[in-house]
């Protein structure tokens, strides 16, 4: 029997680690609950099913989902047409999204119930990680599990940790876009601040790409224009990584510090910065864009 993929979620990244799989010879069949990403989906030739009940048969080997959140995941896995009651024992569960820790622990426990393997896959690198195959992934679950996801995590990404247990892969996630949300900010108002000095942008920046103050943000993903091809700051900020998202997962890490009793004062004022700039209608926007409301105007700054 021909192994088959089951990929559900395919969005900003679902579509493009789809994609790869089928590039690389894996028979994919996707599903998604939008009629805009379906329809992206068959412009891209991916084989679609348009309907969740039609897409887990028995020959599906792998389901990969990449959705938005744990709510979601636990729709799509748990939910009343819930693919943990649909595949057999022998399907091995990837879930790459990112998501709360305690629900991806439950969603895994409920599939070890039924005999069935899963991990946690949530994967960091972007939209440009993602099309070019070159993301970093990190799982949590059993090295057994891990050991036969590998193949296909190394299709769709370039590092690929084992994190520890179950829940681990997004606990290393969740800290890593805590920093990734800090940091972009701490970019912009540099960058910002350079503008306001009257200082060549790009100077400034081919500096701190050199300096101590490089980061991603600066090195692969500047929040100004002008500098990095291919960049949501030079594509009138269409996600990418949206503002919705990043809040997200900053509102997941601000919820894991206090669970754990950790201070984290620079993730929770970036919460706060982001919050207040989804609140304000700009949710889809890419999340570089927060260089618009910081390090601007310093006498109208938006965030009280
Ligand atoms: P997205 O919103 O573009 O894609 C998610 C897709 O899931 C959407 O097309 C949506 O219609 C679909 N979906 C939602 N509920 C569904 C359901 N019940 N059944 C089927 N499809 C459903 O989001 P994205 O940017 O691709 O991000 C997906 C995940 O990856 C998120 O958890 C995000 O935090 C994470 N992530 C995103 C990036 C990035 O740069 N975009 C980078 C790393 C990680």
């Amino acid at each position: 029997m021909t192994d088959l993929i089951a990929f559900i979620g395919v969005g900003n990244m679902g579509n493009p680690m789809s994609q790869n799989l089928v590039k690389a010879g894996k028979k994919v069949k996707v599903f998604d609950v939008s009629k805009k990403m379906i329809e992206l989906a068959k412009k891209n030739r991916l084989d679609v099913v348009e309907n969740l009940n039609d897409l887990i048969t028995d020959e599906v080997t792998t389901v990969i989902t990449m959705l938005p959140e744990g709510k979601n995941s636990k729709d799509v896995y748990l939910g009343n047409e819930g693919i943990i009651n649909k595949v057999s024992k022998d399907c091995l569960l990837i879930d790459c999204s990112t998501i709360d820790i305690r629900t991806s622990i439950e969603i895994g426990n409920k599939a070890k119930e039924k005999g069935i393997k899963m991990i946690d896959a949530p994967v960091s690198g972007g939209v440009m990680g993602a099309q070019n195959a070159t993301l970093n992934i990190m799982a949590g679950g059993t090295k057994e599990a891990f050991e036969l996801a590998l193949p296909l995590l190394k299709i769709m990404g370039k590092n690929i940790f084992h994190a520890g247990d179950l829940g681990s892969g997004n606990g290393a996630k969740i800290c890593n876009n805590m920093s990734l949300g800090i940091t972009m900010i701490a970019a912009s108002e540099s960058l910002m601040l350079a503008k306001r000095l009257n200082i060549d942008i790009k100077k400034v920046h081919e500096i701190m790409k050199n300096a101590s103050g490089n980061s991603w943000p600066i090195s692969v993903y500047p929040p100004l224009p002008g500098l990095i091809d291919g960049t949501p700051s030079n594509n009138n900020y269409k996600p990418g990584f949206s503002v919705g998202m990043m809040n997200k997962d900053l509102k997941l890490a601000n919820e894991c510090a206090k669970s754990v009793k950790a201070l984290t004062p620079l993730g929770a004022m970036a919460l706060e910065i982001y919050n207040k700039f989804c609140e304000e209608g700009n949710e889809n926007k890419d999340f570089s864009a927060i260089s618009k409301v910081v390090g601007g105007d310093a006498w109208n700054y938006p965030i009280d």
